[in-house]
């Protein structure tokens, strides 16, 4: 049974936060998720407390991070690492492994024959979404199965929550969070995680290699975190009493 993480020492601490069921919760169309001015308005605060090293990681992309938190922009790693955005603005990318656009069609295709599916091109890879359409589950499966057999080794496919996403090799998490942790102001502090879903793994692996502070969000599973908060809600709270004075 994993514990609730000790309160964090804001001056040597790196903060790394997943967005979806970690800070916000899940709406059934991801387009309609808005942070609300009390959550911009902690973060803020929080990032104040930090020197600035607080930073965002999520599969959205860093377009999309940018209009659920706007007005306020963070440090942010976008599509899962495929996009980096560092404290001074500067992109950090690692270098785009295209997405074959024969198989983007075939994609389309698929969503246009299912209604209630949803597709979005990302940095390299594809999401298909059946959020509204939770029985699709095996089909969509079956078909992002198909179509990473088509684009080759260079990608893998990821379950996600209501999610099927196939992404290059060539980035996660884990190493956005590296990244972050060789640049100013993040180097030298302990970094400290909160995610909840399984692409979060590879980061909280990244983090307890710094002998940092890996959190699980949500329900409980089989995770390489090493404590555990059960909701979007105790996060927020746990947020608060820890970097807000
Ligand atoms: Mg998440």
């Amino acid at each position: 049974m994993l514990k609730t993480p000790a309160k964090p020492d804001p001056a040597t601490t790196a903060l790394f936060l997943d967005v979806d069921g970690t800070l916000l919760d899940f709406r059934e169309h991801p387009g309609d998720v808005v942070a609300d001015h009390s959550l911009i308005d902690m973060l803020g605060h929080s990032s104040k407390a930090m020197s600035g090293a607080l930073c965002l990681i999520s599969g959205r992309t860093l377009d999309d991070v940018d209009r659920v938190f706007a007005p306020a922009r963070f440090p942010t790693a976008g599509a899962h690492g495929a996009e980096i955005r560092l404290p001074d603005g500067r992109r950090a990318d690692p270098p785009e492994v295209p997405f074959p656009e024969s198989t983007f069609k075939k994609l389309n295709a698929f969503v246009s024959a299912n209604p209630g599916l949803g597709l979005e091109k990302k940095h390299g890879g594809a999401s298909l979404h059946y959020r509204r359409a939770p029985q699709l589950e095996e089909p969509c499966k079956d078909q992002m199965l198909k179509m990473l057999a088509e684009v080759g080794d260079q990608f893998r496919l990821i379950a996600g929550k209501l999610v099927f996403e196939i992404t290059p090799n060539s980035h996660d998490k884990g190493q956005a969070v590296a990244t972050f942790m060789n640049v100013t102001p993040f180097e030298g502090r302990h970094p400290l995680y909160l995610g909840d879903d399984v692409t979060d793994e590879d980061a909280f692996r990244v983090v307890n290699e710094y002998g940092g502070v890996s959190v699980l969000v949500g329900e409980s599973r089989s995770t390489e975190a090493r404590y555990y908060l059960p909701s979007v809600a105790a996060v927020r709270t746990w947020l608060r009493s820890s970097f807000i004075a």
